[in-house]
């Protein structure tokens, strides 16, 4: 689905050269790597701070401690999405209200989100998915005008830009009041294991975010919050450093490879539906997703697929409301009906910078001939 290590060999000697200065260093926690990829990151990002943690999640755990959720606390999310976001909000004792999503977009719908509001939400969470993201001034509009904080979980998309009616652009991660990111393996800009930043141009909620993942530090031994133990290690953050350079050539490459898709199937709408162009913004393509008219023939799609050798991924089988550890805390009158429907209709395909056209071209020869009824 993703191939890893030819984002390795591109990097031509630059990570062993890195990795092996820090070892030198023997600075491998808040070493030197950390504080320039923090510096470099939000410099590219245009935003004014990067604080990075341990991981995706924390990021957005973190993040929602520095804004105060706690028990009782209502925080929207989208019902699809990688179930992290919710986790964030139950484990600090509030509550994860689940908005649905847009079928084209597969991002959380703004209608959708404002309907779940009450008295007791405090937070909105929008996920930029699969590369793409969300319409950003519609959340921020709808946030501005009940007073909510807006916290954008960008693990799937960094680098993707949200287009406003003025004309502005901003990078996702930096439209909300918060941005988190994950450097999972996988992810748009992936270290050799977990890693997470998040951004923001509020210098209050960063400097209380940089304290939370620090043990709730201002200065060492003084505890001024309850906090965790969250940080990038030095060796990641070099990993990161190295890597930095060659985002743009990989999203290039990514987006290349989606056209080519998008190119090779296209007049099987009856059967497939490709990803549509983004409405709100510019699309990474972390994931190529198509969409099935129905659920029987994804499964069977998929099953084909492996016959032939090739993997495709269903991201995601479950909406967040059927997943057991949320079901019972969903409101039963709250509906998500595209969410259920896209978990039975969609189908990742393989989709990394090495992809190449000859593979890309026996897997649409594959769902083509699917579609043919073959
Ligand atoms: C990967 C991911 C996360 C979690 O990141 P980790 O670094 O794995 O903790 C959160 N949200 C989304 C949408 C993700 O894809």
């Amino acid at each position: 689905m993703a191939d890893l290590y030819c984002q390795y060999t591109d990097t031509a000697g630059s990570i062993d050269k890195a990795i092996k200065e820090v070892i030198a260093n023997s600075d491998f926690i808040k070493g030197e790597a950390v504080g320039e990829l923090e510096s470099r990151l939000a410099g590219l990002l245009d935003t004014k701070h990067c604080i990075t943690c341990g991981n995706g999640t924390d990021a957005l755990f973190i993040s929602m401690m520095a804004t105060g959720i706690g028990q009782g606390d209502e925080v929207i999310v989208p019902a699809f999405s990688f179930g992290a976001v919710a986790e964030a909000v139950a484990l600090l004792g509030g509550t994860p209200v689940f908005a649905d999503v847009e079928a084209d977009t597969f991002n959380m719908s703004a209608d959708s989100a404002e309907r779940m509001i009450t008295p007791r939400t405090k937070a909105i969470v929008p996920v930029h998915l699969f590369g793409q993201p969300c319409d950003m001034a519609a959340i921020n509009d709808m946030a501005a005008r009940h007073g909510l904080t807006v916290i954008e979980d960008n693990a799937q998309s960094l680098g993707s830009e949200c287009f406003f009616p003025d004309g502005t652009r901003k990078y996702s991660g930096t439209a909300g009041h918060i941005g988190c990111t994950s450097f999972f393996p996988s992810k748009p800009l992936g270290c050799f294991g977990d890693g997470g930043a998040m951004f923001t141009d509020d210098d209050r909620l960063a400097e209380r975010m940089r304290a939370l993942s620090n043990h709730g530090q201002i200065r060492k031994y003084n505890h001024l919050h309850v906090g965790v133990n969250s940080r990038l290690d030095t060796i990641q953050a070099a990993v990161l450093l190295a890597k930095l350079g060659h985002i743009g050539e990989w999203t290039a490459k990514r987006r290349k490879a989606a056209e080519y898709y998008t190119a090779g199937l296209a007049g099987l709408d009856g059967t497939i539906i490709t990803p549509a162009a983004p409405p709100h913004g510019t699309h990474v393509y972390h994931q190529y997703t198509i969409r099935l008219t129905d659920g029987n023939s994804r499964d069977a799609l998929k099953n084909k697929l492996a016959e032939a050798g090739i993997p495709s991924m269903i991201y995601y089988p479950m909406p967040l409301t059927e997943q057991p550890a949320y079901k019972n805390i969903c409101l039963s009158d709250r509906g998500v009906t595209q969410a259920a429907k896209l978990s039975e209709t969609v189908l990742s395909l393989p989709m990394h910078s090495g992809l190449k056209k000859e593979h890309q071209d026996t897997i649409i020869g594959v769902i083509r001939q699917f579609c043919r009824g073959g």
